[in-house]
């Protein structure tokens, strides 16, 4: 499959759906440039926001500024998450060093000191285009600036294959979602982003713009964005939470892409729940960062299947296999990358809290509540937790795991979830560890998906299953069964007992 805007020539921005303007504002037509104040999708190419400030750019004839900036004072940011977004802004700079687009990197050196930053380069521009993303302090922070400036503000969708807005409220389970998606999708497979807009477009010369402004909040240096461990060391930030061996960037998510492809793909439908075989694509972090698109990895999908959109099948019946055209290992995967991440995104767009107790199903808070004071067999503060220090080697392990490297095999992510419910006094209790171990460590972390299997341990996107001590109705999950169904030797070789977190 080739991309459809490459082939066609490019004719501009994505469609409608995918815009969402954040305030009433005009467009300043006498601003001196375009603004692309980039938060979430942190890529060149693919990106829906990014094609939509190049098409403003070349109607207004104006150059192009991608503000991308990395707060010192966000919930849970650590060495090891500023080392994964600093490879990307590196990436960027070097990727724009010379050209038309002026980029502006920007590292704070002490919370709080960017702000007034978004504000100045909007005070020159024209139109201010950035990442519509629907968690974490984005949303907020985004309606907040809008709110301060006298100029048009536009959040666009670069999220999913599906634009959220076509969407009218959030689903229930995957297979309401996915008959849905059966009947909709199809339009949008045919609107990818441009891969290389920047190469694409003729921009007006950026040259010495916002001077003042640069003064004010120098641009990162190549040393600050090469983020060695001194200059991380330097950064205020937790510095218990080291460094994980994954690079971020572009670049080293279309390597681990192309291996996945190649090697993991067709063994995904089989293998995938296996720990010890390396079956998945791995690809979460870079997707959470917005370093490779969704669009990226399903065109790489589909050109290895020698697919093209007239594979579609006809029947929407909400079924997991049959729909796409591609082989039954191919179609496992787009189930888990576009269905159930794609199901998460359109819940957290239309429920803004979507990380509260309140939001489970009345079902789940019930059948929870009813069971909160059974007795629980072993109970862990989250300390103990945290450290990995309980009785049960696979889930030390897991824990291990995630600790080290900042990633956990997706089977023992949902097994790590369901006994850290199992062994907290309260379920309410259960949740806010699950959400301050897994954002605090993961790479992937403070992300949609975050909320859809952290609510998914308790009741969201599940049905009911027969009664038990401790979870209600809430499906279960034992290590034993676990040991049973997967392989994991060597998985608890590697990260078993012995190999302190
Ligand atoms: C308690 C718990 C916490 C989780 N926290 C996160 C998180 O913070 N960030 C995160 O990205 N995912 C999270 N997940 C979902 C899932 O575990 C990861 O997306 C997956 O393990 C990532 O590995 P992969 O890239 O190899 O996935 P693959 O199996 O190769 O799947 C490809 C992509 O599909 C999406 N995907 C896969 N499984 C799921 C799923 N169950 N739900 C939603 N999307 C999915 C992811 O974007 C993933 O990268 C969590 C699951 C649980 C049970």
């Amino acid at each position: 499959m080739t991309s459809p805007r490459a082939d066609a020539g490019w004719q501009g921005g994505p469609r409608a759906s995918r815009v969402v303007a954040l305030n009433a504002a005009p467009v300043r037509a006498d601003g001196a440039c375009v603004l692309y104040w980039m938060v979430a999708h942190r890529r060149l190419g693919w990106n829906h926001a990014l094609d939509r400030a190049v098409q403003h750019a070349t109607r207004l004839s104006r150059p192009l500024v991608i503000l991308e900036a990395l707060r010192a004072g966000y919930p849970w940011a650590s060495e090891r998450h500023h080392a994964f977004a600093l490879d990307g802004m590196s990436e960027h700079a070097r990727a724009l060093e010379s050209g038309a687009v002026l980029y502006h990197p920007y590292v704070e050196l002490e919370p709080g000191e960017g702000r007034g930053l978004f504000e100045a380069w909007a005070a020159v521009a024209a139109v201010v285009v950035t990442d519509l993303y629907p968690a974490f302090f984005i949303p907020r922070m985004q309606r907040v600036a809008a709110a301060r400036v006298g100029i048009r503000v536009e959040a666009v969708d670069s999220n999913g294959l599906l634009p959220l807005t076509e969407t009218s409220a959030p689903f229930s389970a995957a297979y309401p979602f996915r008959r849905f998606l059966q009947r909709n999708l199809g339009a949008h497979l045919v609107e990818m982003p441009h891969p290389d807009p920047l190469s694409a477009a003729d921009l007006a010369d950026a040259g010495d713009l916002g001077r003042e402004i640069r003064e004010r909040w120098p641009a990162a240096s190549a040393e600050l964005l090469a983020a060695s461990d001194a200059v991380l060391a330097g950064l205020p930030i937790d510095h218990t939470v080291g460094r994980a061996p994954t690079r971020g960037g572009t670049a080293a998510a279309r390597a681990r892409l192309d291996a996945f492809v190649e090697d993991g793909l067709e063994r995904y439908g089989q293998e995938r729940n296996d720990p010890d075989s390396d079956a998945s694509s791995r690809i979460s972090p870079w997707l959470h960062w917005g370093h490779i698109s969704v669009h990226e990895v399903f065109h790489r999908v589909a050109e290895h299947q020698g697919w093209s959109p007239a594979r579609l099948a006809t029947v929407a019946d909400g079924g997991r296999h049959g729909w796409w055209g591609m082989s039954p290992s191919a179609e496992s995967f787009l189930d888990e990358l576009v269905t159930w991440r794609e199901l998460g995104f359109v819940y957290c767009h239309h429920v803004p809290n979507h990380d509260r107790w309140d939001t489970l199903p009345a079902w789940a808070r019930d059948t929870l509540e009813r069971h909160a004071p059974d007795p629980r067999p072993w109970t862990y503060i989250p300390e103990e937790l945290d450290a990995a220090a309980t009785h049960d080697p696979v889930w030390n392990a897991a824990q291990t795991q995630l600790r080290s490297e900042g990633v956990v095999h997706n089977y023992l992510r949902m097994l790590w979830g369901k006994k850290i419910l199992e062994w907290c006094e309260h379920p309410r209790a259960a949740l806010e560890v699950m959400i301050e171990l897994n954002n605090r460590y993961a790479l992937d972390g403070r992300d949609p998906n975050s909320y859809t299997g952290i609510m998914w341990i308790l009741g969201r996107f599940d049905r009911g299953w027969p009664e038990r001590p401790v979870y209600g109705k809430v499906r279960s999950m034992s290590s034993e069964a676990t040991r049973r169904k997967v392989r994991l030797d060597a998985y608890l070789s590697r990260w078993g007992s012995g190999h302190g977190p």
